[in-house]
């Protein structure tokens, strides 16, 4: 973290402002905006600013700038285009502990100033670090069009009610559960519809006899991850992730997903490799019943869908036995992910009518795959978990029929920026598994589908 972000009352404090052209301008009025007393040190004005100092509203010293008149200020500002004059402010603050700030040189700031977006007094600001103002412009800009302008409204009606609040519900757990439906639900959509007085009867009705029962039950959200680009989560399971309490998460699940869990939420590593459980299943099963009869609400993140080779039927059933409530959000499977993103369609006209997932990791003493069932020509097989059967899988698949030169691929950390797609036949593709050190995560495709990789990719 280059710079730490803070929020500063400013409210009757002497601030300092050197330079007194456009860009003084506008970091004067910001200030202003804050409330503080800011002092212009130029020994020219801009006409607005003479505006504001003729108001009586800014304090204005006719000259130039020295060292002393950074003393008991409580942040200084250097705007002027003299190097010199920058430099100089920049080490009279420096030597005296005073945050500074010079415009356009993150070199030469102990603070810088975010992109803001005001809804007060909600507030989002918003840093690349003093490196790409552009870029945080452009986020500030995206953000402004996902923050409806009702948000403020939001925001003061909710801290009114703060204090009451506190007192109806004075467990934390059971508070924010309240808040997090307060403000998500029927509440703030008429907050944003303009129905800021029907919004204040419902919270005071709420809050005068409020369902603690209901606040306080647990859940479990199973809810599906994706193949690994966390630009294809759902909006539901970002929003779950964003509310959860604890998360439970396992190795398919990117660090660039577990990344996006609300900050001061439990996070529980449940890896999860072929053979090499760090908890076994029961335990996580158990684990969830445990957690959600806490009062919890507990997030079981899952790569790709819940319910495709992801024993998600396993774990809900164990919920749905102790009668904990439940929710499934389903994910995009790795197998369409990566289709997609290795320009590979499942099905295509010319090529493949059906297309069948099928796992290439079998539990002891369970039946083969039904082979003969997957030997179509016209048919797509998908392979999930097959990375070290690769070999008997394609060896079985010939052997039951399937042409020796049937195109396939493996799809390797499909969907991510370290995806890699392989393409050979049942033939020739074990051996280049092998040779490339291709590891799981990965999908194995067979099928005429396959040629049209070459034509189609358009990710690598
Ligand atoms: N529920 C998951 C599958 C879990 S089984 C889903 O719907 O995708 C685990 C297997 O999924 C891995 O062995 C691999 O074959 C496949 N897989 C998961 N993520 C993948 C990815 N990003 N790229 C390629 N294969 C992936």
């Amino acid at each position: 973290m280059e710079f730490f972000p803070i929020f500063m009352k400013l409210k009757q404090q002497p601030c300092l402002v050197v330079g007194g052209g456009e860009v003084a301008l506008r970091k004067a009025s910001l200030l202003e905006a804050a409330g503080a007393m800011v002092c212009i040190v130029s020994p020219e004005l801009h006409p607005e600013l003479q505006a504001k100092v003729d108001a009586g509203n800014m304090q204005h010293i006719n000259g130039f700038f020295e060292p002393s008149q950074v003393e008991g200020k409580r942040i200084v500002i250097a705007a002027t285009d003299d190097q010199t004059v920058n430099e100089a402010v920049y080490h009279a603050a420096e030597a005296r502990s005073i945050p500074v700030n010079v415009v356009d040189q993150s070199e030469l700031c102990r603070f810088i100033m975010p992109a803001i977006v005001d809804r007060s007094p909600l507030m989002i600001a918003v840093s690349t670090g003093g490196g790409v103002p552009v870029l945080a412009r452009q986020m500030r800009t995206r953000l402004e069009s996902l923050v409806p302008h009702g948000f403020g409204q939001l925001a003061k009606l909710a801290s009114e009610f703060r204090v009451k609040a506190k007192s109806a519900l004075p467990d934390v757990g059971t508070r924010r559960q309240f808040w997090e439906e307060a403000l998500q639900g029927s509440i703030a959509e008429k907050v944003f519809a303009g129905k800021l007085e029907e919004a204040r009867r419902d919270l005071e009705e709420q809050l005068s006899t409020p369902d603690i029962a209901r606040y306080q039950r647990g859940a479990v959200y199973l809810v599906g991850g994706g193949p690994g680009n966390p630009d294809l989560l759902t909006f539901r399971a970002l929003r779950l992730m964003q509310e959860a309490d604890v998360v439970l998460y396992d190795n398919l699940v990117a660090p660039a997903i577990v990344e996006l869990v609300r900050r001061d939420a439990e996070r529980i590593y449940v890896g999860k490799k072929t053979n090499q459980h760090t908890l076994p299943q029961d335990d996580i099963n158990q684990l969830l019943v445990k957690l959600a009869k806490e009062g919890k609400k507990v997030l079981r993140l899952k790569g790709g869908d819940p319910f495709i080779f992801g024993r998600g039927g396993e774990e809900i059933e164990t919920l749905a036995e102790n009668g904990i409530p439940f929710e499934v959000v389903p994910g995009i499977t790795s197998a369409a992910g990566a289709s997609c993103y290795a320009g590979i369609p499942l099905t295509h006209r010319d090529y493949a009518q059906a297309c069948t997932f099928v796992t290439g990791h079998r539990r002891e003493g369970e039946e083969a795959l039904d082979w003969p069932r997957l030997v179509q020509k016209n048919e797509t097989v998908v392979v999930y978990m097959g990375v070290g059967q690769s070999a008997s899988i394609c060896q079985q698949l010939i052997l039951h029929g399937r042409d020796k030169d049937t195109p396939a691929a493996i799809v390797e950390q499909a969907t991510t920026d370290n995806q890699r797609v392989i393409t050979g036949t049942l033939t020739t593709l074990p051996e280049l598994i092998t040779e490339k050190g291709v590891k799981s995560p990965a999908l194995i495709i067979i099928g005429d589908v396959v040629k049209l990789h070459d034509k189609l990719a358009w990710r690598g």
